[in-house]
């Protein structure tokens, strides 16, 4: 999870950071460069909204087509009908950023209900209706007033150099804290996404009406956007849903890179099964998954998987089976020493109503649910440098735990 917020973080900060030192160089370009310079954000633009409409991330598709209007409508290539003349073309794209940050604090707390669903027809709408209003606005003779845009909010010093209206830079500051805010919290694709194109919107905002420099960051922030929804693929196909472990094909991938020394560790939850028969599926969901939390954190090197049901296994790299059985015992021992504890009927309704962890004696009473693991390890020195090998004497080894009375660790 640590991992996870510091790359959806340092991953756009480095990136812009070395495209405003890039700035510069991107102003004047030979003519072909310059077309590529310009055009280069639409067929990412394209490709990020045809993964995330297959990838069913709507709330990533809206902010994209939003992004995508206010990109076409900033670089001039979509003109905006001037239906009101006097018409102040700065103030229209000051207005449509105003409302590119509105649509991205909407979809940020909004659910995920699909692209081809009514909710997602309506929301398209409205993302494709929503910037005739800065059109209207735009207008000199719009009977709204629009003082308000020019209100102060930061000391003079500072408002004379925004390029933007303060009201609207704070509104900035306030959108990004509040992504961020997410984002630390819960660093999904959504998250990461539109922190990213925040960051992108605001520099090439900072430097509008330098076109060269918008098309730049734009194109930056779109090629980081289509980074993060690749990557977030490829950890799907790697990483369990349930759990969060890595799953099987990563432990293949795992077991490839092991070099001459290393332990296997296989695990397997004592009698689940009448565990799922008496508190019903979803009670041993949450157990499968506190079980995950513990495994993860066993340390020593140890890099956790679940190898499927309520198996899972520890590869440890460079350790030996000595090196290693303090930490499985320990491990062993701390979820034998927790108890789950099951309010309410015997099937609860509802997976989070269902279960409570604590720690300590139990309680005796029925409900009070112990969970137990046993453990199965071996080493390259025992069973030879095949990783497949050393897997099946560790399965060996398990079978062995459970024979002699299961929670304990065998090699
Ligand atoms: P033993 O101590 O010998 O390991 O007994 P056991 O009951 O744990 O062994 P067995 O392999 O027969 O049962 C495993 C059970 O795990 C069967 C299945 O219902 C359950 N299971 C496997 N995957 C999941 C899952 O994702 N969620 C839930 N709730 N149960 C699962
Ligand atoms: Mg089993
Ligand atoms: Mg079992």
């Amino acid at each position: 999870m640590i991992k996870a917020k510091l790359f959806a973080l340092v991953i756009p900060l480095a990136t812009f950071t070395a495209g405003v030192m890039l700035l510069p160089f991107v102003d004047d370009l030979p003519a072909g460069l310059e077309l590529i310079r310009h055009y280069a954000a639409y067929p990412i633009i394209l490709t990020c909204l045809a993964l995330s409409f297959s990838f069913n991330q709507s709330r990533l598709f809206f902010v994209l087509y939003v992004t995508a209007i206010f990109y076409a409508l900033v670089l001039g290539d979509l003109v905006p009908p001037q239906l009101f003349q006097p018409f102040d073309e700065f103030r229209f794209i000051q207005l449509v950023f105003l409302l590119y940050l509105l649509a991205i604090l909407f979809f940020l707390f909004l659910q995920e209900r699909g692209v081809i669903t009514v909710q997602g027809i309506l929301r398209l709408a409205l993302c494709t209706v929503l910037p005739l209003l800065p059109l209207y606005l735009a207008g000199e003779q719009s009977v709204l007033s629009m003082e308000w845009l020019s209100m102060t909010v930061f000391p003079e010093e500072v408002s004379q150099r925004l390029p933007l209206p303060d009201i609207i830079v704070a509104f900035y500051v306030i959108v990004v804290w509040v992504v961020l805010g997410k984002l630390l919290y819960r660093p999904g694709l959504v998250e990461t996404s539109y922190f990213s194109l925040l960051a992108g919107a605001g520099i090439a905002l900072f430097y509008y009406p330098e076109i060269a420099r918008v098309q730049f960051m734009f194109t930056l922030a779109l090629t980081v956007v289509l980074f993060f929804i690749l990557r977030n693929s490829f950890q799907l196909a790697y990483q369990d849903e349930l759990t969060g472990l890595s799953g099987r094909r990563a432990l293949k991938e795992q077991m490839r890179k092991l070099g001459s020394t290393f332990s296997i560790a296989m695990m397997d939850i004592d009698h689940f099964k009448k565990f799922n028969d008496r508190y019903g599926h979803d009670v041993g969901d949450e157990v499968l998954k506190m079980v995950a939390g513990h495994i993860r954190k066993t340390g020593n090197g140890g890099k956790a998987f679940r190898y499927g049901g309520e198996e899972f296994t520890l590869v440890f790299p460079g350790k030996n089976i000595d090196d290693v059985i303090p930490s499985l015992e320990k491990l062993r021992s701390e979820i034998a020493d927790t108890r789950f504890y099951v309010r309410g009927s015997n099937r609860p309704q509802s997976k989070e109503s269902g279960l409570k962890m604590r720690k300590g004696k139990p309680a005796g009473r029925s409900r009070d649910i112990h969970v137990t693991i046993s453990i199965g390890v071996s080493d390259s020195e025992r069973s030879g440098n095949s990783p497949d090998e050393v897997i099946k004497v560790a399965d060996k080894a398990l079978y062995r735990a459970k024979k002699k009375g299961r929670n304990q660790v065998s090699k």
